[in-house]
């Protein structure tokens, strides 16, 4: 399902999410292990307000476990915990409910003093689509449950889902959106499929890519491609087409006159980064960022 994000749109995802706090204790907010900072909703600070949020790296398999350490690291020297799981295998799933109640441990011996039995933590998750949400809700449920975000028009009944004894979750995700207006983010959402590729062209999102990866992960994209040793920096557009040409020829995406087809050859790079073909790979670096952002 392709949502197209308009104004009315957010304001009822927002609304929708604000709702839903009431209900609970904790946030898990869904980033792609890949994409950390590109992944983020720009406005979940302002939506989710004071209540404790637990960030969860999703996708950590198809990350670079290195980077996903610096990202854990960049988010606690912002006060914020993380944990990194792959909620397709269920890898990390299993720390979700610890971490939770570590998050809230003063408000869970607050109860256990006034000498009430603690409840169960209840959760929330939030996340931009694709991220993995309803993999996560499934993988917690143990069982498939339709997940639906909330539709307009369409109410749903709400239901928890019981995740061993001590955590509760809501059924229906909160959606958020991507950020739309930061081009490098839109590329990167574009390369781990988070928005639909027809929205950007592919060979430009191809050459993207190349030029990201070439610095850190140049050696790979050699290794399967059969390419020669790659320069550490792929400065402009024209050098990261010839990258692309290379692949194009290695791969066979030939048109009749014996030219490159660059869209086929870009087709095969976005393919085999998704499905972790080329290793694990994050887009994206701290580094990137300046902290306190
Ligand atoms: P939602 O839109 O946030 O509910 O995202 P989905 O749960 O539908 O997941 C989107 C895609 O990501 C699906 O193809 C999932 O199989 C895949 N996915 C979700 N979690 C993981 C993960 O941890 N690792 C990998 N490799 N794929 C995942």
């Amino acid at each position: 399902m392709t949502i197209q994000w308009f104004p009315g749109h957010m304001t009822r995802a927002k609304r929708q999410i604000e709702e839903k706090l009431k209900l609970i204790d904790v946030v898990f907010e869904l980033l792609d292990a890949r994409i950390p900072q590109s992944s983020r909703n720009p406005m979940v600070d302002e939506i989710t307000g004071t209540k404790p949020r637990l960030i969860l790296l999703n996708k950590a398999d198809l990350a670079d476990p290195e980077m996903t350490a610096a990202w854990s690291r960049y988010f606690r020297s912002l006060g914020k915990e993380t944990l990194a799981i792959d909620a397709n295998a269920g890898t990390g799933v299993k720390e979700i409910s610890g971490k939770a109640r570590e998050l809230l441990r003063d408000k869970i011996q607050r109860q256990v003093d006034k000498g009430m039995k603690p409840r169960p933590v209840r959760a929330l998750i939030v996340g931009i689509p694709n991220v993995g949400k309803s993999t996560l809700i499934n993988r917690l449920a143990g069982r498939n449950i339709a997940v639906t975000g909330d539709r307009p028009g369409v109410t749903k009944g709400q239901q928890w889902i019981r995740f061993g004894g001590d955590l509760e979750l809501l059924d229906t995700p909160g959606i958020l959106w991507p950020k739309f207006d930061d081009p490098q983010a839109g590329f990167r959402l574009a390369a781990t499929g988070a928005i639909k590729e027809d929205v950007l062209h592919i060979d430009e999102v191809a050459c993207f890519v190349l030029q990201e990866l070439v610095g850190r992960y140049g050696f790979v994209l050699a290794e399967r491609y059969g390419l020669e040793e790659l320069p550490p920096e792929l400065p402009d557009m024209q050098s990261a087409i010839d990258v692309l040409e290379n692949i194009g020829r290695r791969r066979g995406c030939l048109t009749g006159g014996g030219h490159v087809d660059y869209e086929k050859a870009a087709g095969i790079l976005l393919r085999e980064l998704r499905a972790g073909k080329l290793g694990r790979i994050t887009l994206e670096s701290p580094d990137d960022f300046e902290l306190g952002g």
